[in-house]
């Protein structure tokens, strides 16, 4: 769909930036991975720790399949955790487990940012199919409407990345917290390995972030290029 042409340019330093926090979070997992915690359970027992403390008995854990696949499914309220997590101990699955838990949590007190990105979900799953064949057509017809158009739907999908990154920057706030008040983390060495392992993982975010951001640029700039003609 995106043809190159020199606007592309544009996206260089987003893709540089992806790449380099996918290595960074592939890095911590593998270093933390090792690293076994001093916490006598494995990582779904800490989040079941986490989410009995947190008045949020009725949560489910399930094993699931694939690396990195962890996450926390609201419309079920079931927290999965991939195969390397859910019975490791080591420092980076207990850290993974406490951030999921952390979402469940977010959804029992109603934070907003959690709310505001479950309720966009349906929405952005449409404009996000629609913005780009809608612009090339509009580029194509050089029919300028068409071509607003798309570069509207397009930045909802923008809104919906930005939405995303309080809410796991909160999650993981409240996962280093959590692990502290119950006494999971025992030393400055683990609660810092959770912390890098969470920053990487939330970079990946920060990252799509800024890749989406530019290109809604790309698509601004493609968009009064063709005006201009
Ligand atoms: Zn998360």
């Amino acid at each position: 769909m995106f043809y190159f042409d020199p606007t592309y340019i544009i996206i260089i330093p987003g893709l540089i930036l992806a790449l380099w926090a996918q290595a960074s979070v592939q890095s911590a997992f593998k270093k933390y991975g090792r690293i076994p915690s001093s916490y006598n359970g494995t990582a779904a027992q800490v989040a079941r720790a986490m989410l009995i403390s947190s008045g949020n008995d009725d949560v489910a854990i399930e094993p699931t399949q694939g690396t990195l696949g962890d996450h926390y499914d609201p419309k079920k309220r079931t927290l999965r955790l991939s195969d390397g997590v859910y019975s490791s101990n080591s420092i980076a699955a207990i850290g993974i487990a406490a951030h999921e838990a952390g979402h469940a949590m977010q959804q029992k007190e109603g934070y907003p940012f959690l709310k505001l990105r479950s309720a966009s979900v349906p929405v952005v799953n449409i404009t996000s199919n629609l913005s780009i064949p809608l612009f090339m057509i509009g580029l194509l017809l050089s029919f300028e409407p068409l071509i607003t158009f798309g570069i509207i739907l397009f930045a909802t999908g923008v809104l919906f990345s930005l939405i995303t990154l309080p809410v796991e920057f909160d999650a993981s706030r409240r996962a280093v917290k959590m692990l502290n008040d119950n006494y999971i983390l025992r030393s400055r060495e683990e609660e810092d390995g959770v912390k890098k392992v969470l920053r990487a993982a939330a970079m990946t975010y920060v990252a799509s972030a800024v890749v989406s951001l530019l290109h809604l640029a790309r698509l601004v700039l493609l968009g009064n290029r063709r005006r201009r003609d």
